[in-house]
């Protein structure tokens, strides 16, 4: 044929200016979009061949070449896949619309073909990506099971050419010069880097070649370039696609740790596939450990993506829910475009649909490991606190959330927790709420005074001890029908009806005995607490500090702090136990004596909570006196 040129179509020319100048910002990935078409063009062979033998007779070993010429600054990608005609190259590199992938997909599909092969690329534009790189690109080409060759070539600006041209064996070559600055894609240790990170699992040996060996190298320097050049760069094995029967332990554990670099190994493997609307393969990993960062907001998270074998990125924060942000692994679908950007991830409906089936399955293997007792422990004492969160940003999952949660209680033993379900089980027979306590620790919420009536009335409490537990007292409204309730807030009253009402009525009794003691005590106290009260949380304590039903949690009020927001003092209610021997001491005192009684009450309520009190040097002095008397 005549060598022929053409001018690219308008929308092409844009579109080179675009991948030239801003589609990906990383330039490197020229070499992925290159090695998936040869992979994809191998595939088409293979494929064909099963029913036409004469493409493949001459029984090809299949694989893509990389040969480097410094001297040049050329790049040659090579494979022995499908190769083009000239109406192939004047409509797959000529037009942008009419992807032959595309086309040979469309036509497979008519054909009914059960095994369609994994063709990588959708949108015709990868092709082009080499002018990232590249300020001139030759494309040699022989199609199977013809014997003429041809070649394409374009500098971009000036348009392209198809002309005739010579190719002993059927396959495509991408020729590439190296523009300006890019030369450290001749390196070798470069181009395996990039084959690693995003080729490593192409199917076919990707292997590296130098052209222009020097004259005078060195015997040993030849045996070591020899040596290398041997082997290809890539692994070629897709874990994720192989059956969990057919891949042993060793292999996850060592795939987690590359991935990772954990080197503890995962404490929980997860091979999957998702069916049905979305197909893909995922293998997702439960780390043994959580990190600091996973409470830092910068952290990196989320899963790495494949498209068909073919590395798409990783840490996309879009695959999973932030509550499951200690999951790791990767996600290789099919129904996915390969130039799929981030930007185009946020509202891909194949990816939302990924994130949920991966939440539903992370779901149900911790429902599973529920079932294993210390197993479920180890888990939940490491990444308990973040799955809680799930409660108050994921409302379609929370109820299962819940489910999942554990706590310790005032009765379980130190270190013990109890899940809520449980916790339902074992309340008292006329118990209504779930009790709760909040605190730094679990040491100060086990001797919590308010934990007192509870005990008395066989009621176990909830100890939320977790700096996050506060937030979501909020958000867990219920379990089972039953409400949360902070036993350490408002009013609450513990037993059965009848003994709610005697008990009140005990305590307005009292209350009317105490009248002047209170309202000594409150005057005293005036500018730290807002009311002093007789309570129905104690047995054994004189007092305790209580807050309003609608008060702002502790933690929350040094956060808002933190971030520089009023927040008011909210002044607390003292509550008195009515019965203390010391309180109905105390109602006998008057002027100084009781003054300072009740400053060391006062203080003695802080302590009990695991507060710092007010004036510690005020405090030491009036006790030291006490003692004194
Ligand atoms: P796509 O996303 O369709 O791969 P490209 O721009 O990368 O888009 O390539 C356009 C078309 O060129 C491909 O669909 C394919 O038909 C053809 N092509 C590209 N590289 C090769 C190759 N190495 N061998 C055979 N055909 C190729």
């Amino acid at each position: 044929m005549e060598k022929k040129t053409s001018q690219f179509k308008a929308e092409i020319a844009e579109m080179l200016d675009l991948v030239v100048n801003s589609l990906y910002s990383k330039k490197e990935i020229f070499l992925r979009e290159l090695i998936s078409n040869a992979s994809d063009a191998i595939d088409r062979a293979k494929y064909l061949g099963l029913t036409d033998k004469d493409l493949v007779a001459d029984n090809p070993a299949w694989g893509i070449e990389i040969a480097v010429d410094k001297t040049a600054k050329t790049m040659m990608i090579s494979d022995n896949g499908i190769g083009m005609d000239a109406a192939d190259l004047e409509k797959n590199l000529g037009t942008i619309a009419s992807s032959g992938t595309k086309a040979f997909r469309q036509a497979l599909k008519e054909k009914g073909g059960e095994a369609l092969p994994e063709l990588i690329g959708q949108f015709g534009v990868g092709f082009y990506a080499a002018f990232m790189v590249a300020d001139k690109v030759r494309v040699v080409t022989r199609k199977r099971g013809g014997a003429a060759a041809f070649q394409w070539e374009s500098d971009m600006a000036g348009g392209y050419t198809i002309a005739d041209a010579e190719r002993a064996e059927p396959g495509t070559s991408i020729m590439l010069h190296l523009r300006e600055g890019q030369e450290e894609y001749l390196d070798y240790w470069r181009v395996q880097d990039l084959v690693k990170k995003y080729s490593d699992f192409i199917a076919y040996p990707v292997t590296f070649r130098t052209v222009d060996v020097p004259a005078d190298e060195k015997d040993e320097d030849r045996k070591r370039r020899e040596e290398r050049e041997a082997k290809p760069l890539n692994t070629m094995v897709a874990l994720w696609k192989r059956a969990k029967k057919d891949v042993k332990p060793e292999e996850y554990e060592e795939f987690y740790k590359h991935f990772t670099h954990d080197y503890d190994g995962p404490f929980e493997t997860i091979p999957f596939s998702g069916e049905g609307a979305v197909e893909f393969k995922a293998l997702l990993f439960l780390p043994k450990k959580a990190t600091m960062e996973l409470f830092m907001p910068q952290q990196k998270r989320g899963l790495s993506l494949y498209v068909r074998n073919v590395f798409i990125g990783d840490d996309i924060e879009m695959l999973l829910p932030s509550w499951l942000r200690f999951v790791k692994g990767v996600v290789d679908s099919s129904d996915l475009p390969l130039n799929v950007s981030r930007e185009m991830l946020q509202d891909d409906a194949v990816i939302a649909k990924i994130k949920s089936a991966v939440t539903s399955k992370i779901l149900s293997t911790l429902e599973d490991l529920k079932k294993k007792g210390e197993r479920y422990d180890e888990f939940f004492g490491a990444f308990g606190a973040v799955l809680k969160e799930g409660v108050h940003t994921d409302w379609e999952h929370a109820d299962r959330i819940k489910k999942l949660l554990k706590y310790p209680t005032a009765r379980s033993d130190a270190g013990k927790r109890v899940f809520l379900k449980d916790y339902v089980k074992d309340m008292a027979a006329d118990q209504k709420d779930i009790y709760y306590i909040c605190a730094e620790r679990e040491e100060d919420a086990r001797k919590a005074p308010q934990l007192e009536a509870a005990r008395r009335h066989g009621c176990d409490v909830l100890l939320f001890c977790d700096p996050v537990d506060e937030y979501l007292t909020e958000s867990l409204r219920e379990f089972e029908g039953k409400k949360f309730v902070d036993i350490a807030k408002g009013d609450v009253q513990f037993g059965s009806e009848a003994e709610q009402k005697a008990e009140k009525e005990a305590n307005e009794k009292a209350a009317g005995e105490l009248k002047p003691f209170l309202e000594a005590v409150k005057k005293e106290l005036e500018s730290k607490v807002s009311d002093v009260r007789v309570s129905t949380r104690l047995t054994d304590s004189p007092c305790c500090l209580v807050a309003k039903e609608y008060a702002l949690p502790p933690s929350m009020v040094r956060m808002m702090r933190a971030m520089k927001q009023e927040v008011p003092d909210e002044k607390r209610i003292l509550e008195v136990n009515a019965a203390h021997p010391l309180v109905r001491k105390l109602a006998t005192l008057t002027g100084a004596e009781l003054s300072d009684a009740v400053a060391l009450l006062y203080d003695a309520a802080l302590i009990a909570e695991g507060s710092p009190v007010t004036d510690g040097a005020r405090f030491t002095k009036l006790l030291s006196a006490l003692m004194l008397k």
